[in-house]
């Protein structure tokens, strides 16, 4: 058994390239935390984020509510440093984006940690958008919110998130947290938008009369960052 989470430091934060160097035991959320004044966040946010680790991340290549538009782990890992069985220290990938030969970084994100111990990585940080938009559609049937979010990519939309839940999830978080989902719903969709804010409303009414179209009985959205971090 090899414990990571005392190799948990921050070793470098080069905003100007919008990268980071880590030890694979920083939590996912305290780099955000680290770097979110200076107007950056670590995008892939799995919902597990005030607990797991970016080492853990690697190995199962962690997505996230954002995944849709901000791609997965392997699209925001640079480089790592491993350290095989054999003992061997060796680098992949880098600082540079594309570097040319095998993409053995690629290989490793996603290996479960077969292949080698992360020791070190070169993480890429993304800019904080200037401003989000963040609704719940409530359906009564879960086909008419999954044609819903096959009419908002057809229309070439990207949300930030388009997550759906269906009642028995509903019923379940409700149960847990008492958020003030509808529980009689058959399924709800959260979509949120995120980026400049000119043009944002247009794209928000947009997604709310596909929704209609595809008979929503209701469509929350939320007011503030507060509402937002409870849709
Ligand atoms: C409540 C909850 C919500 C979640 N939500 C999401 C989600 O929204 N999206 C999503 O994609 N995933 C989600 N997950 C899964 C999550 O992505 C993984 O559980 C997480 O990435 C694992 O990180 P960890 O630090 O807990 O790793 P661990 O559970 O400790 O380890 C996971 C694996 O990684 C290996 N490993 C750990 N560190 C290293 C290292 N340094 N080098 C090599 N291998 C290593 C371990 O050997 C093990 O095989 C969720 C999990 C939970 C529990």
């Amino acid at each position: 058994m090899i414990a990571m989470n005392k190799m948990n430091w921050i070793l470098e934060v080069d905003l100007e390239n919008r990268q980071a160097i880590i030890e694979p035991g920083v939590v996912n959320l305290m780099l955000t935390q680290v770097v979110q004044d200076q107007g950056y966040h670590y995008a892939p946010a799995p919902s597990s984020q005030q607990a797991c680790s970016i080492g853990g991340n690697i190995a199962e290549n962690s997505g996230g509510p954002h995944t849709l538009k901000y791609g997965v782990t392997t699209n925001h890992i640079l480089g790592m440093e491993v350290v095989l069985p054999s003992g061997e220290i060796i680098e992949f990938g880098g600082p540079i984006e594309e570097a040319l030969g095998y993409d053995l970084r690629g290989l490793m994100i996603g290996s479960e940690g077969t292949f080698g111990i992360v020791t070190k990585a070169i993480v890429r940080l993304t800019r904080n958008p200037q401003a989000y938009y963040t609704m719940l559609g409530v359906f009564e049937t879960i086909d008419d919110a999954t044609s819903a979010v096959s009419n908002i990519i057809a229309d070439g939309i990207v949300p930030a998130a388009l997550e759906m839940m269906d009642n028995f999830v509903i019923r379940a978080v409700e149960e847990a947290f008492s958020w003030g989902l509808p529980t009689d719903a058959g399924a709800v969709l959260i979509v949120e938008l995120d980026g400049v804010e000119a043009g944002m409303l247009d794209e928000a009414d947009q997604i709310i009369r596909i929704l209609e179209a595809h008979h929503t009985r209701e469509v929350r959205t939320a007011k503030d960052d507060e509402d937002r971090k409870k849709l």
